[in-house]
């Protein structure tokens, strides 16, 4: 299901059922936007045998479920795993030419094309300068910037955006597994973006627990928050999400040490260690501290900078007395 995004869905419905497909389309956005839940769904449309696509109920729709549909191959570039090598994409323009075993079509999704190395990129272009009829290229990157001009240039580009606030608590709600109040707070704080939204409501997926260090801020265990922060270094949208994931524990650390009762984050264990370590006045000032982080990383701010002062500025009233 897609939330949100509606004129891109109109876009897809008017290619597959508006006889309009062409060749190859992009889909680009920042991270956490769907973009590759929203080329799946575009997939599944080329490929179904039903009246409107994608019906859902015909046989290219159920092998699409259940992830055995012959005529979809998908490639991707995400971090733990990189399948964009020119190896790999040499196979895929082999196998290009290949009739479609089910239908008329065949597609290839090709996900974080920005992580491709000039090599696979040039060989990627090849492919798409001479696209045989019945394939359809999917491409997904978070920025059309750091893709060749010329790999662009043979797509028609789709940009993705943040979706309204409503409609991300409803994705929220039925994506992260909690109540409606809990998404719609979190959907607050996730300007739009659903997989920033999921991950402040599943902190675990982070390559850090804000929870622990939450911990180690009460124990000012500042080599600890060092270390942690360099573990977020590498990925900016981790370390922006995991920011507003401290955002909201100090958040609800302030929200009961004024008595109020409603937790953004839903931990109670690092919302207790903030409120035995600060005062009312200090969590503030902190809440303006992580603000200003974030303003900075998305002004392409140093990280490791950033890591130290948000370090130093965190700790620093570390000797004036809890009242
Ligand atoms: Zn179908």
């Amino acid at each position: 299901m897609i939330f949100g995004n509606s004129s891109v869905i109109d876009l897809i419905d008017r290619a597959v059922n508006g006889n309009k497909l062409t060749h190859a389309y992009l889909f680009y956005g920042e991270k956490g936007l769907g973009k590759k839940a929203i080329a799946a769904h575009f997939a599944k449309a080329i490929l179904c045998g039903g009246e409107h696509r994608p019906c859902g109920v015909c046989s290219s729709c159920k092998k699409f479920e259940a992830n055995a549909h012959p005529d979809l191959t998908i490639l991707s570039g995400t971090a733990e795993k990189n399948e964009l090598t020119i190896a790999n994409i040499r196979k895929l323009k082999a196998d290009a030419v290949v009739f479609p075993n089910d239908g008329v079509k065949k597609v290839y999704i090709i996900s974080d094309c920005q992580k491709m190395q000039a090599p696979a990129a040039n060989a990627l272009l090849k492919l798409l300068e001479e696209p045989p009829e019945h394939l359809v290229l999917l491409l997904t990157a978070d920025d059309r910037a750091n893709l060749l001009p010329t790999i662009v240039s043979r797509c028609i580009p789709v940009g993705i955006f943040p979706v309204e606030e409503a409609d991300c608590a409803k994705a929220l709600e039925a994506l992260g597994g909690v109540d409606a109040e809990h998404a719609a707070l979190a959907a607050k704080s996730c300007g739009g973006n659903i997989g920033r939204g999921l991950a402040l409501l599943q902190p675990e997926n982070l390559p850090v627990s804000p929870d622990d260090f939450c911990m180690m801020l009460a124990k000012r265990q500042e080599y600890g928050m060092l270390a942690a922060l360099s573990k977020l270094s590498g990925d900016k949208q981790a370390y922006r999400t995991f920011l507003e994931a401290l955002y909201s524990r100090f958040r609800d650390a302030a929200v009961l040490k004024s008595g109020g009762k409603r937790l953004l984050s839903g931990s109670k264990e690092a919302a207790a260690a903030l409120i035995g370590s600060f005062t009312t006045k200090q969590l503030l000032e902190k809440l303006r501290v992580l603000s200003h982080a974030a303003k900075d990383l998305d002004a392409n701010a140093n990280i490791a900078v950033l890591s130290a002062w948000i370090t130093s500025s965190l700790t620093g009233a570390a000797e004036e007395q809890v009242i």
